[in-house]
């Protein structure tokens, strides 16, 4: 099932973008939890860390790179990553992505 991220990678609907290669792209939340919540996300349709196969590993950490890489850009030191894995754990969109938060003090647990 086509989600709303697959129709950013396939530049069907508008995101701003802060980083883009050939197996990821990073863009801005629409909805910022913090002064800089980017999403990082594969342009493989995974659905989220849950449906990943072993063949991904390389995939996952590459996402967590580009996640460093745009903290970096942003002047970062201090940031959180999440992935929210389900329903249950607050996942809306069925496509994998690693939320960037940061600019501002972050508590943990986060609730
Ligand atoms: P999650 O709840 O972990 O699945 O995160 C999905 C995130 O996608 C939420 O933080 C939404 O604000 C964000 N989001 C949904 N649609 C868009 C969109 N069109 N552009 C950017 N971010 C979006």
């Amino acid at each position: 099932m086509s989600t709303i991220f697959q129709k950013i990678i396939d530049k069907e609907i508008p995101a701003d973008i802060v980083y883009e290669d050939e197996e990821a792209l990073a863009f801005r939340d629409i909805q910022p939890q913090a002064p800089t919540h980017v999403l990082v996300i594969p342009r493989k349709p995974i659905a989220n860390v849950a449906a990943m196969d072993a063949g991904d590993k390389e995939l996952l950490g590459h996402l967590l790179w580009v996640a460093g890489e745009v903290a970096r850009q942003e002047g970062l030191e201090d940031y959180r990553l999440v992935t929210n894995n389900g329903e249950g754990a607050g996942q809306s969109v069925f496509h994998l992505h690693v939320h960037l938060l940061g600019g501002r003090a972050l508590g943990w647990p986060p609730g």
